[in-house]
């Protein structure tokens, strides 16, 4: 299974419109957070994780062609906006529906949102998404199976496991059943928006100690805001597990995890 990152920066995106600091005016390209999405695909098929501002460009940039299905974390603008661009993937599927999991709040605030996707009848042709909600919790996709977890992010949002990866974008607290869920993945992909404390997101410390208790392989920060450069997070985690994602970063789930069998069998 592939996992790439579409986007990894908190909701205003990284550059914010208007701000000059270090990390904003960084020329390292990955100091260019796209708000959050990601892009699974196995040999069987693939799927988009949130439908964020930038996913057409991102779909672009990294040549995502084939998408069989959409997991929505919640309907934040930041993880939902671009939901229209989603009628390529219908076009490029013969006009077939895609099915959109996702919790039944976040389906209701979906028909409130864009309420035209779900109007009956009108006029023909795919000038909206043609999608079919399903509320499942387990669900299997591309022949992965996929969970969904609570987690709170100042409302009950949504976290989900995918084969042996944990994705939570947007959270501040993670109940123990959801941990128990989580605890030994090879590969947690968790947010981190800064140091400082925040009401509704994770910071520095409470990610740590939350990847502590998970205690996966390997993990990835993500919904980073302006307040550290790739290059100062990186240090920051030197000699951890942990790294910093970035856009555009493709990992390669059973390759991760047999790398790290490896060097665990070499220091034996
Ligand atoms: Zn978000
Ligand atoms: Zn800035
Ligand atoms: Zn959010």
């Amino acid at each position: 299974m592939k996992f790439r990152f579409l986007g990894t920066g908190t909701s205003v995106g990284v550059p914010q419109i208007g701000c000059s600091c270090r990390t904003c005016t960084s020329s390292d390209f990955r100091d260019r957070r796209r708000r959050c999405g990601a892009y699974v695909s196995t040999e069987n098929g693939a799927f988009l994780i949130d439908t964020p501002p930038e996913l057409r460009e991102a779909c672009i940039a990294y040549r995502v062609s084939k998408v069989d299905a959409v997991v929505l974390t919640h309907a934040h603008m930041d993880h939902v906006a671009a939901f229209d661009d989603v009628r390529r993937f219908n076009t490029i599927n013969g006009g077939v529906p895609l099915t959109c999991y996702c919790s039944a709040e976040t389906e209701d605030q979906m028909h409130r949102i864009f309420p035209y996707i779900s109007a009956k009848g009108g006029e023909n042709g795919l000038f909206r998404p043609q999608i079919l909600f399903d509320n499942s919790e387990v669900f299997e996709i591309a022949g992965v199976r996929v969970e969904r977890l609570k987690v709170e992010h100042g409302f009950p949002c949504c976290g989900y496991r995918i084969g042996d990866l944990g994705y939570i974008s947007d959270c501040h607290e993670i109940p123990d059943e959801t941990i128990a869920m989580l605890r030994g993945v090879d590969v947690m992909v968790l947010n981190c928006l800064r140091e400082r404390e925040h009401p509704t997101h994770l910071s520095f410390a409470r990610a740590r100690a939350y990847l502590d208790r998970i205690a996966p392989k390997k993990a990835y920060l993500i919904h980073m805001c302006h307040d550290f450069t790739h290059a100062e997070w990186l240090e920051k985690l030197a000699g951890t597990n942990v790294e910093p994602a970035y856009d555009g970063l493709e990992i390669d789930c059973h390759a991760i995890c047999n790398s790290i069998n490896e060097s665990r069998k070499q220091h034996e």
